[in-house]
């Protein structure tokens, strides 16, 4: 044994308890007692009363490395998921030149990402419209999945997919048993939606309705239905398509759903008029909206929460809603901001690691990550749970100092994070990266 981490309160899938957890080899060998003895050799590390939790599993990263590199980058985006207890993270396939659309990119992003990975990080496929042919070969090279657009993405080079071209994707990655990842939002509701520039964020929220998600997610949930696909949903902010996903669910379709801690702790109401740090696509709804989120994920509708840590360059967030780029940076904040909200409603650390750390672990087919037990990789947060703090922008690691969170008072405090059995964050101090690529199934 190498190393023996002993706290009062472990998070494991039989729930939290005193134990010692030992490593070896980068590995949980066991999960014992805490009185348990250490081995003759081994390091002891005791946490006393803080919590030790399987490092969380970001599935939702945009680190945009290469090609938009003044927005993020692997360098950057890790160092955050690292200090934020995050031990994986899964990269979008857009806002990178190139996109990781063909086997010949992802090599490209994979060699950008090894050297500055903090963390271990995988990536996600893209399907466009021209590129039905590259799927099985991406497959084949390790992406987890592949994400596409039913709407504009906001980027040129990675245009959407029209229910045709949704269909036959589907059709050919269900064919190799890979998995479709959406942004739901129909084009056409959206084009009907009232159109008013400017400050108001009541008026950027009325060209996001919540029919545009609806409409999406039930087209996607009819095709998967028929083509026997599986499917996961990115970014559910409308509650209304909660009783479809969960009858679809009922029925036995594959079909997964994701949300975000800003759907889930930052609510319409509160939005300052110009402030366009809280622009994402689709957008953060009203508090009864969050509520009835909060339901879906008590009752298993909703399965994961990940960040969809969407970072531009500052000039980028102008004050008019219409123009400002969409997307909220919050890589490193996401356990507290969630434990702040979910333990004021009731739950608890069981529940966060649940959908913070098992649930996307699952939906990537990572089965060395996600829980504490033995024979899993050996990747942890250690986290303060009563412990406050103030959100500084200037703490974070982000490349750009941005977040909607800024001045929020947060509970929970990440002590520090382990990758593999070594500590590569610890108060905020941080090691030289030593983050593996990861593909699918190895
Ligand atoms: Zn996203």
């Amino acid at each position: 044994m190498s190393l023996v981490l002993r706290s009062t309160r472990v998070v494991t899938p039989e729930g939290t308890r005193a134990a010692t957890v030992a490593v070896a080899g980068g590995r949980i060998a066991a999960v014992g007692p805490h009185d348990a003895q250490v081995p003759a050799g081994a390091r002891l590390e005791d946490l006393g009363d803080d919590v030790l939790l399987p490092g969380l599993v970001d599935t939702h990263v945009h680190v945009n490395d290469p090609g938009r590199t003044a927005w993020e980058g692997f360098w950057t985006a890790t160092r955050a998921a690292a200090a934020g207890g995050i031990t994986t993270l899964l990269d979008m396939p857009l806002n990178s030149l190139p996109p990781t659309t063909t086997v010949g990119n992802l090599r490209t992003k994979q060699d950008v990402a090894r050297p500055k990975a903090h963390v271990d990080t995988g990536f996600w496929g893209g399907a466009l419209p021209d590129n039905v042919k590259d799927l099985r070969p991406l497959h084949d090279a390790g992406v987890f999945g592949f994400k596409c657009f039913l709407s504009p993405s906001g980027v040129e080079e990675f245009p959407e997919l029209d229910q045709e071209q949704l269909a036959r994707s589907m059709a050919e990655i269900a064919g190799f048993g890979g998995l479709l990842i959406v942004h739901a939002e129909d084009p056409h509701h959206l084009a009907a939606a009232p159109q008013r520039p400017g400050p108001r964020y009541a008026d950027f929220l009325a060209s996001r309705p919540r029919d545009a998600e609806n409409t999406a997610i039930e087209s996607l949930i009819a095709h998967a239905e028929r083509l026997r696909a599986r499917v996961h949903v990115l970014h559910l902010s409308s509650s209304d398509a909660l009783p479809l996903i969960a009858a679809a669910k009922r029925r036995g379709v594959r079909v997964s759903v994701e949300s975000c801690p800003h759907f889930l702790t930052l609510t319409a109401e509160e939005v300052p008029d110009g402030a366009t740090e809280f622009k994402c696509c689709p957008p953060i709804r009203e508090s009864a909206n969050q509520d009835l989120l909060w339901q879906g994920l008590a009752d298993g509708t909703i399965d994961c929460i990940v960040s969809d840590h969407s970072p531009c360059t500052t000039d980028l967030k102008t004050p008019d809603f219409a123009s400002a780029w969409g997307g909220i940076s919050s890589l490193q904040l996401g356990l507290p901001a969630i434990w702040t909200e979910a333990r004021q409603r009731g739950h608890t650390l069981d529940d966060v690691v649940r959908w913070m750390s098992e649930a996307p672990a699952r939906l990537a087919g990572l089965d060395r990550k996600g829980a504490i037990e033995a024979g899993r990789d050996a990747d942890f947060a250690v986290l303060a749970p009563d412990e406050t703090f103030t959100v500084d922008p200037a703490n974070l690691y982000h490349r750009n100092q941005v977040t909607a969170y800024a001045g929020r008072t947060l509970s929970g405090v990440v002590r520090s994070t382990w990758l593999r059995g070594e500590r590569i964050a610890e108060n905020g101090n941080l090691a030289e990266p030593t983050g593996r690529l990861l593909e699918r199934n190895n």
